[in-house]
């Protein structure tokens, strides 16, 4: 089965105003399979007109049939889509693993994701609401929870599926409209998204989708004066120009920048448990996550028993092209590859404790790069402070409960952190004192958690996605104080 037959929209226009249209300028970008280098399709270069239609339709659509929805409806709406998305997942699946490399049974999770932030958002939307507030004799004093306006949405490549779930699909829950900028890599699903949101009933202009270069659609989004919220995931360089846009307009923005995430294993670690978190942690979507565990931070006593079980478990990996569903795919593109061999080209002085094996027959123009665990490894390492992003796991000794909060601690990241340790009084010490947005205790992820409020310090961002501090985050709130005598 070729992509063609999976994609049932026509994947190269824009989706603006409830049609696919060409882009303004007519120009296309050509997609490449990661897997063998091959020639996918072609995508629209959309740019600032295609933009600037995108959200005057938005504005339209908060003017009209999906401004004047109730949140009941509109719940009903983005659950109506959960259940499209869950009905298509083999095509979605499909897709996403032809453009980004995925191996199928982790774009498989991806479409589940984005049917459970549905579903989830679509259950939300009608219990965030506002307060009465006692005030003075006289006065009736209530809050009102509204939506921004306009929402714009920078998604990048690695998990376009979920990221458009938890960002999306929050916004539209409290009654923005959306335009949608996905990664030039990977836009195939979030059009997909979007034909499929439109069959389940969206009102047309509630969710455009503008694919195009980051340099020329991205940043016309951000620029844009009608854009009343921005979310971003991706870099911390780009995501410092986006709110630099944004401050210009004076709006607010949501920055998801990932990091450089910690597990901490204890002596009193039961290690058997933690075994697989710590490994998948790093080689999940090729280590191209924003909360990989890119820093294994190991007590001397457990230090050689955690290093050769991981390696054992690096050498088992099986790496291929991404329709074969291996544990590890190829990266998203030869170009995030050169990236990553170029932090490994800086690995010399580092010791390969475990490395999977890279098969013979992988198809020469494949973005594969050999997952790599390197061990022991000094604090301040440059691949122990900065995001590779891809399959590389470092781990580092500690000797106490003071030097692991101090290696933790000691990037400047702050995105997930988790402590592997029986001791519950140590759990509750580090819980508070790691910095981070979310801390696992004895596990890593939990599963990805649809309904738990995800987000950084330090350079990992600010603000919330995930669970219902997005609803808050998508929303403002107006006071009214009514004096009545
Ligand atoms: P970017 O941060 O540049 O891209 C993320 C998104 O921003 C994409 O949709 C991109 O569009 C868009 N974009 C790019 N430039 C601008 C701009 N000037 N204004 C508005 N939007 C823009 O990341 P890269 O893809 O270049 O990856 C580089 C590194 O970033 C990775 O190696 C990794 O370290 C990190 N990264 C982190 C992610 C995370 O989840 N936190 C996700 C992706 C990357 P387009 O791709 O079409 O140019």
């Amino acid at each position: 089965m070729t992509l063609k037959d999976d994609l049932w929209y026509p994947s190269d226009c824009c989706l603006i105003d409830g049609e696919w249209r060409a882009p303004i300028g007519g120009a296309r970008i050509d997609l490449v399979d990661p897997s063998d280098g091959g020639h996918l399709c072609q995508v629209a270069r959309g740019t600032d007109g295609d933009i600037d239609t995108a959200v005057k339709a938005a504005q339209s659509a908060l003017d009209g049939e999906w401004g004047r929805m109730t949140a009941v409806d509109r719940g009903r709406v983005l659950t109506r889509i959960g259940q499209l998305v869950l009905e298509r997942t083999e095509e979605l699946a499909r897709i996403e693993t032809r453009d980004v490399g995925k191996p199928l049974t982790q774009a498989r999770n991806d479409v589940i994701a984005l049917a459970r932030y549905m579903e989830f958002y679509g259950g939300a939307a009608d219990k965030v609401h506002g307060e009465t507030i006692p005030f003075q004799d006289g006065y009736t004093v209530y809050t009102l929870r509204e939506p921004h306006g306009v929402t714009g949405h920078i998604v990048p490549w690695n998990y376009p599926m979920q990221i458009i779930g938890r960002s999306v699909g929050a916004a539209l829950a409290m009654g923005n409209a959306a335009v949608l900028k996905p990664a030039e890599e990977a836009c195939l699903t979030a059009l997909a998204f979007a034909a499929i949101a439109l069959e389940a009933g969206l009102p047309r202009g509630a969710l455009n989708v503008v694919p195009g270069l980051g340099e020329e659609a991205g940043a016309a989004l951000t620029a844009h004066p009608g854009v009343h919220h921005i979310s971003f995931t991706g870099s911390v360089n780009t995501g410092s120009l986006v709110q630099t846009a944004a401050a210009r307009n004076v709006i607010p923005v949501t920055l998801e920048l990932g990091g450089k995430s910690p597990q901490l294993v204890f002596n009193d670690a039961d290690i058997d448990r933690a075994l697989p978190f710590l490994v998948n942690a790093g080689i999940q979507n090729a280590g191209q996550t924003c909360s990989a565990s890119s820093r294994i931070l190991v007590q001397r006593g457990v230090f050689d028993e955690v290093r050769d079980r991981m390696a054992e478990k690096y050498r088992a990996l099986r790496v291929g092209p991404a329709m074969s569903d291996m544990d590890v795919g190829p990266l998203v593109s030869s170009r995030q590859k050169d990236i990553v061999n170029g932090f490994l080209s800086r690995a010399n002085d580092l010791k390969i404790a475990g490395q999977a094996r890279l098969p013979d027959d992988l198809p020469q123009a494949g973005a594969y790069v050999a997952p790599t665990l390197l061990a022991p490894v000094d604090a301040d390492h440059a691949l122990a402070q900065q995001e590779i992003f891809g399959p590389v796991q470092v781990i580092i000794p500690f000797d106490d409960e003071e030097d692991a909060v101090r290696i933790a601690n000691g990037t400047e990241f702050g995105l997930v952190a988790s402590v592997w340790s029986a001791d519950g009084g140590r759990q509750m010490r580090l819980a508070k004192r790691l910095h981070a947005g979310q801390v696992f205790l004895n596990n890593y992820g939990a599963a990805g958690g649809v309904e738990l409020p995800f987000g950084g310090v330090g350079k990992s961002g600010h603000g919330r996605e995930k669970g219902f501090e997005a609803l808050y985050g998508f929303s403002t709130v107006k006071t009214v104080a009514a004096w009545h005598g």
